[in-house]
């Protein structure tokens, strides 16, 4: 594959997801960071926007809840180059109805070179990163190249 740099806007679109057991995680560190996070664009799968919404007061974008398809949706997103960041606390202990919407997720966050957390000591350390508030250079796949190369 071949990557170009691009840069990221100060401005972050960061996606949150959380499994069931892993909301009351989430909630915790969304609400400790409210602050950091509130200039950012945020966006959240259905039922983990809701709550974070509720509870820590910060605007949400909320697509449809992880199991009817919301994994997909930031999925998505992240191919069109929207999300800079995720924070994702999946649960290591519990197997999901939609194990393989979580695994194509994380595997399109690795193909674009997103950071991602997926605990409470790897997201501390995105968010008190120098970098968080500013643009950062990063690689990603140079879509127009492969394509030429794979119609020549
Ligand atoms: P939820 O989805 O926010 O709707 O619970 C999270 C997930 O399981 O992907």
């Amino acid at each position: 594959m071949l990557f170009k740099k691009v840069t990221t806007a100060e401005q972050k679109t960061i996606a949150l997801v959380a499994h069931d057991n892993m909301k009351p995680a989430l909630l915790d560190w969304v609400s400790a960071h409210a602050e950091k996070l509130r200039p950012h664009k945020l966006y959240a799968t259905g039922t983990t926007g809701s709550v974070l919404e509720a509870k820590a007061g910060l605007e949400i974008s909320k697509l449809i809840s992880g199991p009817l398809g919301g994994d997909q949706q930031i999925g998505a997103l992240i191919t069109e180059q929207v999300i800079d960041v995720m924070i994702f606390f999946w649960d290591p202990l519990e197997a999901q109805p939609h194990d393989p919407d979580v695994k194509a997720l994380l595997r399109l966050a690795a193909v674009w070179n997103i950071p991602v957390a997926c605990n409470v000591a790897t997201a501390d350390l995105l968010i008190t990163s120098s970098l968080f508030e500013k643009p950062f250079d990063k690689d990603v796949p140079d879509y127009e190249r492969y394509l030429s190369e794979r119609t020549q």
